[in-house]
Order: structure tokens, then sequence, then C-alpha cells
């Protein structure tokens, strides 16, 4: 299989959060050649929406990603996910990822939850669809189903969308879908005008914490080759994000030394 083109690399800010803030990752960034980022909103509200505007547009950085909206069984979520398509307009961001929040404090209802994420990302799509921001679901693992995202397959998050219509898709994140016997089908099924993103990194084994041991491409036992195939089968022409969380190994490693690695596992393991 032929090599990804390079300049479809991005860099969730997520991978070197630790050390650099949102300013330091843009001109990282600009630095290394690559030319799409993906910002979380807590170094965004650091450094400033206007400031982080100006920065991005200055290296002329795509935004493939704003991280993130959701949350919708919290109890601020309507102002907060207003907000978020907001900023996620300034930025002319690809689409708003939304992580869609788990059970409601002290409920164990399951389907009720989910019942009520549908129902709220109905409330906002209006406001979404008018601001230009494509929503992105990205469904995480089951093991997140409680406390992070009880939307937990790339089928159920599709569902979601089918029952909504205009203006909202999926963001394709390899570390929560890969194991989904389903995966090709339901990345078919979504097609190019409903995959908003794809992020990627790998799966450790052993995997030592659930949340923050996240792999660097190749370290791991995903197939992102294959995985990367079925996508651009689908048709999606967008960017690769690189989104790694690793409390122990790459947030302690020099950003610089993290931006190159990523740089090459991108061509040689993707
Ligand atoms: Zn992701």
């Amino acid at each position: 299989m032929k090599p990804p083109d390079p300049s479809l690399l991005s860099l969730n800010t997520a991978t070197v959060k630790a050390r650099w803030n949102l300013a330091q990752a843009i001109e990282g960034c600009a630095r290394h050649g690559i030319r799409g980022i993906a910002p979380w909103r807590d170094k965004l509200a650091e450094l400033g929406l206007k400031k982080a505007v100006s920065l991005i547009r200055s290296h002329d950085l795509s935004v493939t990603g704003l991280c993130r909206g959701g949350f919708f069984t919290a109890k601020d979520w309507l102002d907060d996910n207003r907000r978020a398509i907001e900023e996620a307009h300034a930025l002319e961001a690809d689409c708003l990822v939304l992580v869609v929040g788990g059970l409601p404090e002290g409920s164990k209802d399951l389907i009720k939850a989910r019942e009520r994420i549908k129902e709220s990302i109905s409330m906002i799509l209006p406001e979404a669809r008018a601001a230009g921001v494509p929503l992105a679901i990205e469904p995480l693992h089951p093991m997140q189903a409680a406390d992070r995202a009880c939307i937990n397959t790339l089928e159920q998050a599709l569902d979601v969308c089918d029952a909504l219509g205009e203006g909202v898709g999926v963001a394709v994140d390899v570390y929560h879908v890969w194991w989904d016997p389903k995966l090709e089908e339901q990345i078919r099924r979504a097609g190019r005008k409903r995959i908003l993103g794809y992020h990627i990194c790998d799966w450790l084994v052993p995997t030592r914490d659930l949340a923050f041991d996240r792999g660097m491409m190749g370290d791991g036992v995903i197939e992102l080759k294959k995985v990367r195939s079925w996508i651009e089968a689908a048709g999606y022409p967008g960017f690769h994000e690189v989104e790694i969380f690793s409390e122990r190994d790459w947030w302690q490693r020099d950003p610089d030394e993290v931006m190159r690695t990523m740089k090459e596992r991108h061509l040689s393991a993707s």
C-alpha cells in the first residue's frame, strides 16, 4: 500500500499537551511542516480565541477539528456547547468533535442517557448548521461508556446521524473502534460525507492505563494501513490527526522528538 500523503498529517494538541501550550504547538507544527492542527478548548481558552485564530492563520494551518463539545449529560451542557460552536466557527474548524458524555450522576439508565444525548445533539444542531460547523460524534471505546461517552460504536453513532440528518457526522478514532468487527462495514456506510475526522495512534499490549497509555503508530496492534485503506475507499480525503494521550511515555518526551517521530511513523506505519 502506498504511504499516505505527508501533507495530510495533523497534530491533535493532546499529543504534546504536557509540555506545550497552544502557541507552542502551532509554532511547532509550522516548524515541522505539519499542516493541520486540532486544538483542545482548555488550551484555547488559555491562549485566547482571537490570538489563536490569528496565530493559526498566520501559519496557514488547517484546523482539523476542535476538541471538544458534548458531555450532554452534564449540567451546563447547553451553554458550553454553544460556546464550542462559536469557537469552532471562529477557527474555521473542519468539525466540532463531540464526546457525548456517559451516565448522568447517580443514574444507571444507559438507554435513557443515549436518548438524552440524541435529543441534546438535535437541540444544538440548528446553531451548528447556521454557523457552518459540522458536528462529529466520536464513538468511544465501551470501557468509557459510564464516564465519558455512551455512544460506543460507529454503528450507533451513524444511527444517530441517520436520525438527525444534515450537519452531523462521525470522527473515526482508531483507538476507540479498532476492535469492532463491523468497522469496515460501518466506515463504508459512513461514506465521504459523514467521516469528518480520522484520529490515529496505536493500541499497546499491555495497556497500562485505560485512557492515558496510547501508543505511537507502529508500536501496537492496530492495523493502521488496513483501516486507512477503508477510510480512503469510503472517499475520505481529509487529514490524519495524531492523538496520543501518553502519561508515561510521549508526554514525558521533548515535543520536537514527538513531532519528528509522528512524521516518520505516519509514513511508515499508518
Ligand atoms: Zn479522538
